[in-house]
C-alpha cells in the first residue's frame, strides 16, 4: 500500500490550487463559511457549478462521455481536498450524483439526451421524494399511490423531509404500482415536474431555524408513464443503486478540517478579547483529541484511496466512514458552541456586543443544531451500525 503521491499527482494539485485562488469568488467563500445547512443556498452553488461546468471540472464522478473528467480516483480525491480547503461549497448532489448515476445505469437513451445536461448546466433542480411519514429506514414500505391510467399515472400521497422542494422544478420519486406483492417488488422510479397541478409543498422549519426540509403533497397528479426510469416495479433496484452514490459519497475529511480550522479561529479571536478564555486548557484538550480522530480518518481515507486506485471497492467500509464523520462534525460544532458559551444564546449578529467575528458567531449554533440531522439522513447511525455489525464484523 502506497500512501505518497506521485510528481505528476503532486503538479495536479499545483493546477486545482491555482485554478481555485483565480476562480473561487471571495462572497462564494464567505456564503459557504456562513452557510449552518447541509446545502449552500442555491444561488450560490448553483453560480459556482457554473463555473466549474466552463472549466470541464463539475462532475468529476461521472464517465467522460457524458462531461467526466476522466481523473483518476487520487486525482478526483486531490480535487475535492483542494475545493474544501479553498472554502468551496459543495455541489447540491440531488441530481449531479445522485439522479444522474441512475439515469445513465437505467434510462432510456431519450431520458439521458434530454436530461443530463439539464442537470449539469442546472436548468433543471431536482429534489428527493423517497421518505414518506411512517417510511423511512424501512423505505420499502411507502404508499404514495400511482394508479395506471392510460399512458399517464395519477398520484396521491406524501413525500416528507424533502431536502429543497421548496426550490426544485422536478423531484424524482418512489412511488407505489403494485401493493399486493412483496413491498419491495411493487416499487416504481418516477420523474415528476414539480409545476404539475395538483402538487403542494408545506415547509418543515428545523430547530435550527432553517428552511430546507419539506412535506410534499400529492393530489390526483398526473405524470405521464413514459417519465418512469426503467421498468415498472423495478424502481427499488434502482433506488437503491442510488442510495450507494448517497452514502458513499465522497471523502469528508478535509471538510471537517475545515470546520475545525474555523473553530481554532474562534478560539484564537475568543482568546484575544477574553484572555482568562480557557485558562486550564480543557478545550484546549478536547480540540486535541479531535485532531488525533481526524489524523486517523485522514489517514483511513488514504488506504481507502490506495484501494480504489489498486482496483479495489470502498463497500461496506462507507458506513464506517458515515459513522466517523458525522461523529467529527457534531464534536466540532458542540466545541465552538462551547468556545462561545452564553454567547450561544445571541442568534441574531447585531445584538452581539463582544466585537468576535459576528457573522460566524451567528452561523455557530445553527451549525451545531444542524449538524444533528446527519445522524439521520443519508442511513440513521442505528442502521449504519447493523450494517457494520453484520457485514463489517459477521455477527
Ligand atoms: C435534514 C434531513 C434531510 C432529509 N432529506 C431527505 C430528502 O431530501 N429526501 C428524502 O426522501 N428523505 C430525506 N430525509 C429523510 C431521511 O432519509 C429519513 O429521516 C431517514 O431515512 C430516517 O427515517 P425516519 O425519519 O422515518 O425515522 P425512522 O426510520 O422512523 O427511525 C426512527 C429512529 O429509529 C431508529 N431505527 C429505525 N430502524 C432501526 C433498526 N432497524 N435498528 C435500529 N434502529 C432503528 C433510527 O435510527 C431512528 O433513530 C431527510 C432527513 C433529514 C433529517
Amino acid at each position: 500500500m502506497d500512501l505518497s503521491f506521485s510528481p505528476e499527482e503532486l503538479q495536479f494539485q499545483q493546477e486545482v490550487r491555482a485554478f481555485l485562488a483565480e476562480n473561487l469568488p471571495e462572497h462564494i467563500v464567505t456564503a459557504t463559511q456562513n452557510n449552518s445547512s447541509v446545502f449552500v443556498e442555491k444561488e450560490i452553488a448553483l453560480e459556482w457549478q457554473a463555473i466549474l461546468v466552463e472549466k470541464g471540472w463539475a462532475v468529476p464522478q461521472w464517465p467522460q462521455e457524458h462531461g467526466g473528467t476522466g481523473w483518476t480516483a487520487t486525482q478526483k480525491y486531490l480535487f475535492s481536498k483542494e475545493c474544501y480547503h479553498a472554502g468551496a461549497p459543495m455541489l447540491i448532489p440531488l441530481g449531479l450524483l445522485m439522479l444522474a448515476p441512475v439515469i445513465m445505469a437505467f434510462g432510456s437513451d431519450e431520458q439521458k439526451a434530454e436530461l443530463l445536461p439539464k442537470i449539469l448546466s442546472g436548468e433543471h433542480y431536482w429534489c428527493q421524494g423517497y421518505s414518506e411519514p411512517g417510511s423511512g429506514s424501512d423505505l420499502a414500505s411507502l404508499k404514495l399511490r400511482a394508479d395506471a391510467d392510460g399512458e399517464d399515472y395519477i398520484l396521491n400521497g406524501s413525500k416528507i423531509w424533502t431536502t429543497h422542494a421548496h426550490l426544485a422544478d422536478h423531484i424524482f420519486c418512489l412511488v407505489r404500482t403494485d401493493s399486493q406483492c412483496k413491498p419491495q417488488h411493487g416499487i416504481s422510479f418516477l420523474l415528476v415536474d414539480m409545476a404539475t397541478p395538483g402538487i403542494t409543498v408545506d415547509p418543515i422549519i428545523t430547530m435550527a431555524g432553517d428552511h430546507e426540509v419539506n412535506q410534499v403533497f400529492f393530489d390526483n397528479v398526473r405524470v405521464p408513464q413514459r417519465n418512469r426510469i426503467g421498468e415498472e416495479n423495478k424502481g427499488w433496484t434502482y433506488a437503491k443503486y442510488l442510495l450507494e452514490f448517497e452514502r458513499g459519497g465522497g471523502f469528508n475529511g478535509d471538510r471537517i478540517r475545515h470546520e475545525l480550522n474555523h473553530l481554532k479561529a474562534l478560539m484564537d479571536s475568543t482568546r484575544t478579547h477574553n484572555p482568562d478564555f480557557d485558562a486550564r486548557g480543557a478545550i484546549a484538550n478536547k480540540v486535541a483529541r479531535l485532531e488525533i480522530d481526524l489524523k486517523a480518518l485522514e489517514i483511513t481515507e488514504l488506504r481507502i484511496l490506495s484501494a480504489i486506485s489498486e482496483g479495489g471497492n470502498p463497500g461496506k467500509e462507507s458506513s464506517i466512514m458515515k459513522l466517523t464523520y458525522t461523529r467529527l462534525e457534531q464534536a466540532v460544532t458542540e466545541l465552538a458552541v462551547e468556545v462561545i458559551g452564553y454567547q450561544g444564546i445571541v442568534m441574531n449578529p447585531q445584538e452581539n456586543s463582544s466585537g468576535l467575528r459576528p457573522d460566524y458567531i451567528s452561523s455557530v449554533v445553527p451549525r451545531y443544531l444542524n449538524s444533528r440531522a446527519a445522524s439521520i439522513f443519508g442511513g440513521s447511525q442505528e442502521v449504519q451500525r447493523n450494517i457494520v455489525a453484520k457485514l463489517v464484523l459477521g455477527l
